[in-house]
């Protein structure tokens, strides 16, 4: 079984600088639709590993939180895709909490309660916390260009990607082709 964990902001739906904060700023980025229902077709599971910390500040209540997944998993389901776990941090940074991003507790949390692998799985984000994440349990890492980091930065980070992406699609294929499940 074939496992792609991702971030939810800048790889499945536009990043916004003041967060994600109602159901009606979330906002599919081009290509993820199609990319998400190729992986459905191939057999690979996704689930959803995002840091939300504007629920810690404040800035957006859990319920609305639950909308907003409420409508991912819809809109990826009318696409052809399918979501098999969504897990969220919603504390603030200060929180010092072991979840949140470049933490792993999302991720171990996840494939404890899914009996989902780690190691030999993927990790696709926008930003060097989900690159750090996912190589510290051994995925192969995709970092795509959709979200709030340019590609200059990665000369400045010690951990780098396995795989540079333009867009979720691209990481699609590169995973595709890696496992031979090329249609
Ligand atoms: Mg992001
Ligand atoms: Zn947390």
């Amino acid at each position: 079984m074939t496992v792609v964990f991702m971030d939810r902001d800048g790889v499945i739906n536009a990043n916004r600088s003041d967060y994600v904060k109602s159901v009606d700023e979330f906002v599919v980025l081009p290509g993820a639709l199609e990319g998400l229902a190729r992986l459905r077709t191939a057999g690979v599971k996704v689930v959803v590993v995002s840091n939300q910390a504007a629920v810690g500040k404040g800035l957006l209540d859990a319920a609305e939180l639950e909308r907003i997944s409420e409508k991912m998993r819809q809109t990826v389901s009318e696409g052809g895709g399918e979501i098999a776990g969504v897990y969220y941090c919603i504390h603030r940074k200060d929180e010092s909490c072991d979840c949140r991003k470049p933490g792993t507790g999302m991720l171990c949390k996840a494939s404890e309660e899914m009996g989902f692998p780690l190691e030999g799985s993927y990790f696709i984000g926008d930003a060097e916390s989900d690159i750090i994440a996912g190589s510290k349990v051994g995925c192969t890492t995709i970092f795509v260009l959709t979200g709030r980091t340019p590609l200059e930065d990665m000369a400045h980070w010690k951990v780098k990607p396995n795989f540079v992406a333009p867009n979720l699609p691209a990481a699609v294929d590169f995973i595709l082709d890696s496992e031979n499940l090329r249609a």
